[in-house]
């Protein structure tokens, strides 16, 4: 079922509380760096302001405790409400803190069409409180609960448009739009965007329909890994954890970054995907993970002083021949250490063949986090379907995880 969007609630004067994720880059002076995320919930905020909203947006940014204000404060919103004010050409009232007598006064006083940015929800530690946790302790449930109260109590709609961070029980996913019962609760641009173009890519695919995944860790993708055998015709690996399948065929790896404990979870998935399951042919391998270092292409055994970076040649031709006759392709994890040359060769090829395959009417959807910065490495985020802004949620959405915080909210 499809989820109930912002465009069809009437905003006039009421005011909306919308979750964003605002966890920008910043540097050391805390200059934002890059402003994609703020970029990419525009067209909710200016439908909602354009439309006489009392816009309250809420977010969260890095990883601060929520125990000591003072210790939490480099993790302060302000620099993207200063953002936010630039891209809207209006200015953006900046909260004190997220919850309290001096946030209820700011909200009370808002005019239609005005815009706040409450402060960093962790800030709060009571944010990141897990509902598993709280099941069996009254006092966690209770600051989670009354935490969450405040939040909801500010607001007459609740927009949902943070799809990173959609797979957690977070307050502000999900305990807010619980406590907001009765009153519209709905998805914004971004998150309905989202979930049609991961949902359709997923549940319904054009076939052949091909997965590819890489990245660092097989024990983070073994789930992700099963689903996808269960749904594409074809899943292709590469990364390090290729080296963890290798050691599961009796292959040696030399130095290449394995995870030892997971070689049998390995066998399994090689068993239970048997063809479709595919594993490079040939890999770029180095003495040491430095820039432009000399490398050799091998096939078979990794000898003991070198490591495998990047998949090789050959793989690339292979991989490219399995994309080329893809309708569906949707992709998760780099190839290889992708941010140190020459061993970004392998990703920058897939994102290539990818950009071609979308030119040719392939549905081609991108898992966020590492291969989204890959495929704007290459400057070809604009030849996808779709570039996912959620790392871990399109993960967990690719396995088929539930999303409580989504499943909370109306259904169309
Ligand atoms: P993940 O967060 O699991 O998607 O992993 C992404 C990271 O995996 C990137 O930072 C890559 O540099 C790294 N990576 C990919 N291939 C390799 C490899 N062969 N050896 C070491 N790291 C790798």
């Amino acid at each position: 079922m499809a989820k109930k969007t912002i465009s069809a609630v009437n905003v006039k004067g009421k005011r909306v509380l919308m979750r964003v994720d605002f966890n920008v880059p910043q540097d050391e002076t805390g200059a934002i760096t890059d402003d994609a995320r703020i970029r990419k919930a525009l067209p909710t905020i200016q439908h909602i302001l354009k439309n006489g909203g009392r816009l309250i947006l809420m977010s969260h940014l890095g990883r601060p405790k929520g125990e000591d204000r003072e210790a939490d404060k480099a993790w302060t919103l302000a620099p993207a409400a200063i953002r936010l004010g630039e891209l809207l050409g209006q200015p953006v009232l900046m909260a004190p803190d997220c919850v309290g007598a001096e946030v209820e006064n700011m909200v009370a006083n808002m005019q239609d069409g005005q815009c706040c940015l409450l402060e960093n929800v962790r800030f709060h530690a009571a944010e990141q409180i897990k509902d598993k946790k709280a099941k069996d302790d009254p006092a966690l449930k209770e600051s989670k609960q009354s935490f969450a109260q405040q939040l909801a109590a500010l607001a007459d709609i609740y927009v949902n448009d943070a799809f990173g961070t959609c797979h957690r029980d977070n307050a502000s996913m999900l305990t807010v739009p619980q406590m907001m019962a009765g009153k519209p609760r709905v998805v914004g641009f971004l998150v309905e965007k989202e979930l049609k173009y991961l949902g359709e890519a997923l549940n319904m695919p054009k076939r052949p329909f091909v997965a590819i995944l890489g990245g660092k860790k097989v024990s983070d993708k073994i789930g992700v890994i099963e689903a996808l055998l269960g749904k594409c015709d074809t899943v292709l690996i590469g990364g390090a954890m290729q080296y963890t399948f290798m050691l599961a065929s009796g292959k040696k790896v030399g130095n290449s970054l394995v995870e030892a404990d997971k070689v049998e979870e390995a066998k399994q998935l090689m068993k239970l995907g048997g063809d479709r399951l595919k594993l490079p042919i040939d890999v770029v391998a180095a003495k040491d993970l430095k820039e432009g270092t000399a490398t050799q292409v091998l096939e078979g055994d990794i000898p003991d002083d070198l490591q495998g970076l990047d998949i090789g040649p050959k793989t690339v031709a292979e991989y490219k021949k399995i994309i080329d006759a893809a309708q569906t392709v949707a992709w998760n994890g780099p190839m290889g250490v992708f941010e140190i040359k020459p061993f970004d060769v392998g990703t920058m090829a897939i994102a290539q063949s990818l950009a071609e395959a979308t030119g040719r009417g392939a549905i081609t959807v991108i898992g966020g986090g590492d291969s989204a910065s890959a495929v704007g490495q290459a400057g070809l985020e604009d030849k996808m379907t779709h570039v996912s802004t959620g790392g871990g949620a399109s993960l967990e959405f690719m396995e088929g995880k539930p999303f409580k915080a989504v499943e909370v909210l109306d259904e169309a």
